[in-house]
């Protein structure tokens, strides 16, 4: 795994992703299975403005892996079950 939230940008510029907090951060933070890492790549989630995008897109891409829009793959999954749920 190689690329950050962020650095899709390259694939969508112009999108929301241009005001992402991790622009320029070191993509392993996301994708890192240290503890510390996850941590920083979380608390920078919680300053992104475009947190809720972030979080959409990769809810509706099914992203099972790293760190998107402030939530970790398990988080994922639960809000997944959650809305089908309430579907
Ligand atoms: S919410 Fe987190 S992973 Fe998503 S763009 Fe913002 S900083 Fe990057």
């Amino acid at each position: 795994m190689s690329t950050s939230p962020a650095l899709l940008e390259l694939l969508a510029p112009g999108s929301w992703q241009n005001d992402a907090a991790c622009r320029d951060a070191d993509p392993e933070l996301f994708f890192s299975n240290d503890d510390a890492d996850r941590e920083t790549a979380l608390a920078m989630c919680a300053e992104c403005p475009v947190r809720t995008e972030c979080l959409e897109q990769a809810l509706a891409t099914r992203e099972s892996y790293g760190i998107w829009g402030g939530t970790d793959e398990q988080e994922r999954k639960r809000l997944l079950r959650r809305r089908r749920r309430a579907a």
